[in-house]
C-alpha cells in the first residue's frame, strides 16, 4: 500500500482500483485522479507493459489537461493488461469485463486511447452506459477518424512558432508514432505547408529530406501495414526516429520516450507532444536549456478529450472543431506568455495554469468547508 500512497498528493488521485478476474485473464487499474471540476473523462489503454503507475501519471496529466481545457469534467484513466491484437472476441469479453466491474463507478467515463477504439468504447456503452468517443451511429463524433487531436497540435504549432525561429512553410517535421495522433498532426500540418521527412511506427522509421507522401502513409497503416512498408525513403530502426534533422518533431506514440539517456540525440527546435507524457521532466528541461521549445502534452493534444467532452454534451463535429482550435490557440498562447514573463518552462507554466483552475475548483465544493 505504501507505493500507492506514495502517489499521491494534494490534487489526487482520489480512488485507484485494481480489477483481477482471473478466470477472464483480466487485470486491470482504475485512477481516478481527481473529480473537483466534474466526472473524470479519461481513454482506457490497453498494452501488454502497463502500470498502475503509468495510470496513476496518465490519470493526473487528464486531471491537467481537463482543467486546463476548462472542461466539466475531471482526470482518471484506466489501463487493461493484454496485447491491443489479441482476437476481436477475446478483446470484447476482457474490456465488458472491465466495464462491468466498474459499472457503479460514476465518477469516471471510458474514452479511447492506445490499444482501444471506438467499438471499445459502444461495448463499454452497451455494458454501462457510460463511454465517449463512440461509433458515429450511435451517436458518436468519430474523433479518432477526424483527427480531433491532431487538428489541435495543429494550432499548438501555429502559435508556438511564433516563438520560434524558423517558418511553418517548409519546416521539416518527424513524427514518432503513425496512428490516430501522428498522421493527422502530419496531416494538418503539410495541409500548412510543412513537410514531413521522417515517419516511425512500432516497426521501425522511414526517412527521406525531399518529403514523404502524408497520403501514402496514412494509406499503408489504414491497410495494418507500417511505415517502412514505404515505397522509397531511407528504412532505419525505430529508435532512428530520434536522430533526424527536423525542425518540428511530434511524439505521438508511448510515454517518457525522451529520457535522459537519449535526449541529446534530438535535434529539433520544436517539439509539440502528441503522446501523453513522452518525455521525462529531466528531458524536457534539458530541451529547454538548449533553446528547444516544448509544447506540454496536456496543452497540445487537448483536442481528444475536448471532442470527446462535446460528444459527451451532445454538441456537434464542426462546433468540437471549432471549440479545439479555440482552446488549443488561447492555451498555447497562455502558457508560452507566461512562461516567457516568469523566465519558466512552458510545462510549468502550464502546470500553473491548470493547478489554478484545478484548486479552484476544490475550493467550491462543499467538503472544501470541513
Ligand atoms: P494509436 O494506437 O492510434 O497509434 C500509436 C502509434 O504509435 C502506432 O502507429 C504504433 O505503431 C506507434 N508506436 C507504438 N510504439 C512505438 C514506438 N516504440 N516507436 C514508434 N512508434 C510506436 O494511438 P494514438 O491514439 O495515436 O495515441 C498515441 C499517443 O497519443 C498516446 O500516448 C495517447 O495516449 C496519446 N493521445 C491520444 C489521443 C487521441 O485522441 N487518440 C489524445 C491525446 C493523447
Amino acid at each position: 500500500m505504501k507505493d500507492i500512497f506514495a502517489l499521491g498528493d494534494a490534487l489526487g488521485p482520489a480512488k485507484v482500483i485494481f480489477v483481477q478476474q482471473p478466470a477472464l485473464g483480466l487485470q486491470g487499474v482504475l485512477v481516478v485522479d481527481n473529480v473537483a471540476t466534474g466526472p473524470a473523462i479519461g481513454g482506457l489503454r490497453m498494452a501488454a507493459d502497463v502500470s498502475a503507475e503509468e495510470c496513476a501519471r496518465l490519470a493526473r496529466a487528464m486531471t491537467l489537461k481537463n482543467a486546463a481545457a476548462g472542461l466539466p469534467h475531471g482526470g482518471g484513466k484506466s489501463v487493461l493488461v493484454g496485447d491491443p491484437k489479441m482476437t476481436r472476441a477475446k478483446k470484447e469479453r476482457l474490456i465488458r469485463g472491465f466495464a462491468y466491474a466498474l459499472r457503479n463507478e460514476q465518477d469516471y467515463i471510458f474514452g479511447p486511447d492506445m490499444g482501444t477504439d471506438e467499438d471499445c468504447m459502444a461495448w463499454v456503452k452497451d455494458e454501462i452506459g457510460r463511454s465517449v468517443g463512440l461509433p458515429c451511429e450511435i451517436g458518436g463524433i468519430p474523433l479518432d477518424r477526424i483527427g480531433a487531436t491532431g487538428w489541435g497540435l495543429s494550432h499548438a504549432v501555429d502559435i508556438a512558432i511564433r516563438h520560434c525561429d524558423f517558418d511553418l512553410q517548409g519546416a521539416r517535421v518527424v513524427v514518432q508514432g503513425f496512428g490516430a495522433v501522428g498522421r493527422h498532426a502530419a496531416r494538418f500540418l503539410a495541409a500548412q505547408g510543412a513537410v514531413l521527412v521522417g515517419a516511425a511506427d512500432s516497426q521501425g522509421t522511414v526517412y527521406d529530406p525531399d518529403g514523404l507522401s502524408v497520403e501514402s502513409l496514412t494509406a499503408l497503416k489504414q491497410e495494418s501495414r507500417s511505415v517502412i512498408d514505404y515505397p522509397g525513403g531511407a528504412k532505419l530502426d525505430r529508435e532512428a526516429v530520434i536522430d533526424l534533422e527536423c525542425e518540428i518533431w511530434v511524439p505521438a506514440a508511448r510515454p517518457d520516450v525522451l529520457h535522459a539517456d537519449n535526449v541529446k540525440r534530438l535535434k529539433a527546435r520544436l517539439v509539440v507532444q502528441g503522446a501523453n507524457i513522452p518525455c521525462t521532466y529531466g528531458a524536457e528541461k534539458y530541451l529547454h536549456e538548449q533553446g528547444v521549445l516544448c509544447i506540454p502534452d496536456f496543452i497540445a493534444n487537448a483536442g481528444g478529450v475536448i471532442c470527446a467532452a462535446m460528444e459527451y454534451h451532445g454538441s456537434s463535429q464542426t462546433h468540437s472543431f471549432e471549440t479545439i482550435e479555440e482552446k488549443v490557440r488561447e492555451n498555447t498562447r497562455l502558457v508560452l506568455d507566461e512562461a516567457v514573463q516568469e523566465g519558466i518552462m512552458p510545462r510549468d507554466a502550464a502546470i500553473r495554469l491548470a493547478e489554478r483552475r484545478v484548486l479552484k475548483a476544490m475550493d467550491c465544493k462543499r467538503w472544501s468547508i470541513y
